[in-house]
C-alpha cells in the first residue's frame, strides 16, 4: 500500500523520535499530543536533533527546513482523518490505548493501518477494540528512535500479509532493520530486556551492589553501552514498571513481579531523565 499521510499519536520521546524518521524519510507526518505545549516540545526536540545534524554536516539547512515543513501538529484526534497509517506511542496504559484505538477506528479512512508502538501490551487486544483487527499491527521502534536500527514489528493474531508487509517495508523506507516478533506479552525485546533491568533494580533494592556498580558490572563485564539502571532512567521508571506488570499479568508467572524499589521510585513521581531524577539525577 502507497503510504502519503503518517499520523503519530504522542509526541513524547518516542512519538517524536518517530515523527522525525518518517518525516526524513519524505512522509507528510500529522504529530498530535493531548495539549498544543506537548506538540511544541515534541517539534522543538526535533529541531534540536536536525540542527546538529547539519551541524555535523549530516544534513543541509534547506533540508533540514523541509523535513519541518513535513510534520504538521495536531491536537484533535480527528486530523487522523487524512492519515493512510497512523502509530500510536501515547504512554504506556492499556485502558488509554484501548480508547484511541476506537476512536481512530471511527475516524481513519478504511484503508487507515492502524499501529501501536506498545512495548508490551499484545497486540490481539488492542485490536479487537476496533472493526479492522486485520490492519492492526505492532510497530515498535526503540529509544532515541532517529539512532537505534531495530523495529520491532509484531503481528497479531488477525494481522493480515497486507499489513504486515506495509509494515515492514515502511521500515525499510525509515532506514530501520524491522524483525519479527509473534503476539506474547513483551514480544521478543522487552520480554528479554525488562526481566534484566528488573533483576538490576532488585540487586539495588537487596543491597547487593550500588547503582554505580550495578550498571559498571553490566557496562565492563558484559559490554552493554548503558548500565540497566542508567538505561531505566532513559526508558523511563513508569514505562519500565507498566511493562513488568504487563508481563507479570500477562504469564502469570512469578518470575516476572516487578521489584518493590522500582514501584516505589514511581509513586515518587521519579521517573528516569524526564522528571530529572530516578536511579540518577540528571
Ligand atoms: P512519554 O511519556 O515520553 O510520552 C507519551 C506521550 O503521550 C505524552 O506526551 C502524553 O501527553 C501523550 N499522550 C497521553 N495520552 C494521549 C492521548 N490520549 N492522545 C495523544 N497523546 C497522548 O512516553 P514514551 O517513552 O514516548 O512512550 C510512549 C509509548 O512508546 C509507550 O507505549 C511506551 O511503552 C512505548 N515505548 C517506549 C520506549 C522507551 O524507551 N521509552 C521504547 C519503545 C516503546
Amino acid at each position: 500500500m502507497d503510504i502519503k499521510a503518517y499520523g503519530v499519536i504522542g509526541a513524547g520521546q518516542m512519538g517524536n523520535g518517530i515523527a522525525q524518521v518518517a518525516a526524513m524519510s519524505g512522509l507528510k507526518v500529522i504529530m498530535n499530543d493531548i495539549k498544543a505545549e506537548f506538540v511544541q516540545n515534541g517539534l522543538n526536540t526535533i529541531t534540536k536533533n536536525l540542527a546538529r545534524s547539519v551541524e555535523k554536516g549530516k544534513m543541509t539547512a534547506e533540508e533540514k527546513d523541509a523535513v519541518l515543513a513535513r510534520i504538521c501538529p495536531s491536537t484533535a484526534l480527528k486530523d487522523m482523518a487524512s492519515a493512510d497509517f497512523v502509530v500510536e506511542a501515547a504512554t504506556e496504559n492499556e485502558t488509554l490505548k484501548f480508547q484511541i484505538f476506537k476512536q481512530l477506528d471511527e475516524i481513519c479512512p478504511a484503508h487507515a493501518i492502524l499501529a501501536t508502538n506498545t512495548s508490551s501490551i499484545p497486540i490481539g487486544r488492542i485490536a479487537a477494540q476496533t472493526q479492522r483487527a486485520d490492519k492492526v499491527i505492532g510497530m515498535h521502534f526503540m529509544n532515541p528512535v532517529p539512532v537505534m536500527k531495530l523495529v520491532e514489528v509484531i503481528r497479531g493474531i488477525a494481522t493480515s500479509d497486507e499489513t504486515f508487509k506495509t509494515t515492514w517495508d515502511l521500515s525499510i523506507k525509515f532506514g530501520k532493520t524491522p524483525a519479527l516478533a509473534n503476539d506474547y506479552p513483551g514480544f521478543i525485546a522487552n520480554r528479554i530486556l525488562l526481566p534484566m533491568i528488573n533483576e538490576a533494580v532488585f540487586c539495588l533494592y537487596h543491597g547487593v551492589g550500588t547503582r554505580e556498580d550495578i550498571d559498571t558490572v553490566m557496562k565492563l563485564g558484559m559490554n552493554h553501552p548503558m548500565g540497566p539502571l542508567a538505561l531505566a532512567d532513559l526508558i523511563g521508571l513508569d514505562t519500565c514498571l507498566a511493562i513488568m506488570e504487563t508481563l507479570y499479568n500477562g504469564f502469570k508467572d512469578s518470575k516476572y513481579r516487578p521489584c518493590p524499589l522500582l514501584r516505589k521510585y514511581v509513586e515518587a513521581g521519579w521517573l528516569g531523565r524526564k522528571t530529572g531524577r530516578g536511579f540518577f539525577e540528571y
